[in-house]
C-alpha cells in the first residue's frame, strides 16, 4: 500500500546521490529513517542490511516473507534477519511494491541468461564486491553477501508460481522509507543491468537520504 512520507527533505542529516551504475555503502542508527530515491525513474536498488556490531546477522528473505506471509515489501513490512530480529520497518512507500526474489545479478547470471559475451558486463555482485573491498571498516566478508532486496524492482509472481522480470512500476521521485530498529549497515547497487528491463535498459541515478 502506498502512504507518502511528512519528511523534508530539508531536514536530512545526509544525502548522497549514486551514480547509475553505482554502489553506496554507509551506517543507519537505529531509529534513524533512511529513505531510497528512485530519482528518473524505472530503476533497480539492490540492498542488503547488516547488523552494524556483527555482520554475520544479515537481512535474510526467508525470515521476512514467512513472518508476514506476503511475497511483496512495502508499507508495513519488517525486514527481518537471519536470526529473525526486526532490522527496519517500512512506514512510508510511493511505489507499492517492491521484489526480494528476483536476486541480483552477477557475472554468471548474465553468462548463462543472456550471452558468453555478457560475461564482462558490471553487475550488482561487482558493485557489493567493490564497496566491501573499499570499506573494510564495516567488517563485511564476501561470505556475508546472502539475499538482497530489489527497491523499486517490478518481479510479479503469477497465479502460476512463476516469476519474471517485468517493465518497473516505479517512476521519476518515487520512494521508500525505512526506519531502523538496529544499528545497521546498508549496502546498495544501483543496478547496472542492460540485458532485461529492470533499470529500463537505462541505469539512472538513486538517492540516499538519512533522517535523525
Ligand atoms: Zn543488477
Amino acid at each position: 500500500m502506498t502512504i507518502a512520507s511528512a519528511r523534508r527533505v530539508e531536514n536530512a542529516v545526509t544525502r548522497h546521490l549514486i551514480d547509475a551504475g553505482d554502489h553506496y555503502i554507509g551506517p543507519v542508527k537505529a531509529g534513524q529513517t533512511i529513505r531510497i530515491v528512485d530519482v528518473d525513474g524505472n530503476e533497480a536498488a539492490d540492498t542488503l542490511f547488516f547488523n552494524a556490531h556483527d555482520p554475520a546477522e544479515r537481512y535474510s528473505c526467508m525470515d521476512t516473507l514467512r513472518e508476514q506471509g506476503q511475497v511483496y515489501l512495502t508499507t508495513g513490512s519488517e525486514l527481518r534477519s537471519n536470526l529473525n530480529n526486526v532490522m527496519l520497518t517500512i512506514p512510508a512507500d510511493t511505489v507499492g511494491r517492491h521484489d526480494t526474489l528476483g536476486g541480483a545479478c552477477a557475472s554468471e547470471s548474465n553468462t548463462v541468461r543472456y550471452d558468453l559475451e555478457k560475461r564482462h558486463m558490471h553487475s550488482c555482485r561487482d558493485n557489493w564486491m567493490l564497496a566491501i573491498a573499499n570499506h573494510p571498516e564495516y567488517g563485511i566478508d564476501k561470505r556475508d553477501i546472502a539475499h538482497n532486496i530489489n527497491f523499486f524492482m517490478n518481479v510479479p509472481v503469477t497465479a502460476d508460481g512463476e516469476l519474471y522480470f517485468d517493465d518497473g512500476i516505479s517512476g521519476s521521485g518515487k520512494y521508500v522509507e525505512m526506519v531502523a530498529a538496529m544499528d545497521v549497515v546498508v549496502l546498495i547497487s544501483n543496478c547496472p543491468q542492460l540485458n532485461n528491463p529492470c533499470s529500463g535498459f537505462n541505469p539512472t541515478p538513486l538517492e540516499v537520504l538519512v533522517w535523525d
